[in-house]
C-alpha cells in the first residue's frame, strides 16, 4: 500500500485564451521528496506552479494536499496548508532590513510561533539559510545569492511541508550553486518536500528524486533525472522540432 502523497495533481488544465498552456497534467510529490518540473521555455511549468499555489485557477483537474482539495482556494489559504513558495523580495520589500523583511514573513503565517518568539524565530531562519550575522543588512544591498537566501527564510518562515521553487538556482555561480544546492538537501532533510522548476542540469542530477518533464502543457516523461534526460522524447523537445 503506497501512502496517501502529500501533493496530488490530476488531469490539471489552465488555458489562456485558444492556448492550452497545462493541458491534463499529472503529478505527485511525497512528503519529504524533490521533484523537479522540467520542459522548454513556454511548457507551461511556471502556470503549473502558479496553479498549485492558487495564484492562477485552473479551468479543469484536481490538486489535493494530504488528500485534501486545494484547487481554486486563495493563494493565502494555500499558504496556511503549508505549500510556500518563493518571490523575488527585492524588488517587493526593497526598503525593508533583512531581519524586518523575515519577521514579516513570519507575522503572515498561523503556522509558526508568532508572539515572543518571532525575534528569535527570525533569527534562527536567517541562521539556518546562511545569513546569520547578517539581519541588520538593507536587503537591496544583498548580494544576488544572499537575496536567494533570503527569499527562502521568508518562504520557510511559513513552516511548509511543501516548497515551490520557481528557478531558485539559476544565474548563482558554480560556488553558490553548490551552496544553494547544499541548502535545498538539507531542507529534504528535515523533511520539507520541494517540487523545483528549473534548469540547471547539475542541481537536477544531483537534488531530483524524481523529475516530471513537459511539452506544450502536457507531461512527456517522469523519472529518475538519468531516466528523462536520456528519453529522446525529452532530448527531441529541448532540441526542438
Ligand atoms: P514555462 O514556465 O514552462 O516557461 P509558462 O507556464 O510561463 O511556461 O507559459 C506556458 C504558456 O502559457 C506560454 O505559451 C505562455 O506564453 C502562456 N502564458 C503564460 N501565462 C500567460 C498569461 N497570463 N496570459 C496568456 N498566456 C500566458
Amino acid at each position: 500500500m503506497t501512502a496517501t502523497p502529500l501533493l496530488e495533481v490530476h488531469g490539471l488544465t489552465r488555458r489562456f485564451g485558444g492556448l492550452v498552456a497545462v493541458d491534463n497534467l499529472d503529478l505527485s510529490v511525497q512528503a519529504g521528496e524533490i521533484v523537479g518540473l522540467l520542459g522548454p521555455n513556454g511548457s507551461g511549468k511556471t502556470t503549473a506552479l502558479n496553479l498549485i499555489s492558487g495564484a492562477l485557477k485552473p479551468d479543469k483537474g484536481s490538486i489535493a494536499l494530504r488528500g485534501g482539495a486545494i484547487a481554486g482556494l486563495a493563494p493565502h489559504k494555500i499558504a496556511r496548508l503549508g505549500v510556500a513558495r518563493t518571490f523575488q523580495l527585492v524588488r517587493v520589500l526593497g526598503s525593508m532590513t533583512v531581519h524586518e523583511n523575515v519577521l514579516a514573513g513570519l507575522a503572515f503565517g498561523t503556522r509558526n510561533d508568532w508572539g515572543s518568539r518571532a525575534e528569535a524565530s527570525a533569527v534562527g531562519l536567517l541562521e539556518r539559510v546562511g545569513l546569520g550575522g547578517r539581519g541588520a543588512v538593507m536587503t537591496p544591498e544583498l548580494t544576488y545569492i544572499d537575496q536567494k537566501r533570503l527569499e527562502l527564510a521568508r518562504a520557510l518562515a511559513l513552516r511548509p511541508e511543501l516548497l515551490l521553487l520557481d528557478e531558485w538556482l539559476a544565474g548563482l555561480n558554480p560556488t553558490e550553486l553548490l551552496q544553494g544546492i547544499e541548502l535545498v538537501r538539507s531542507l529534504r532533510s528535515e523533511g520539507i518536500a520541494v517540487l523545483m522548476v528549473e534548469h540547471v542540469m547539475d542541481a537536477i542530477r544531483s537534488l531530483c528524486d524524481r523529475c516530471v518533464v513537459m511539452n506544450a502543457g502536457k507531461r512527456i516523461a517522469l523519472g529518475t533525472p538519468a531516466e528523462v534526460l536520456s528519453d529522446p522524447e525529452v532530448v527531441r523537445a529541448y532540441l526542438g522540432d
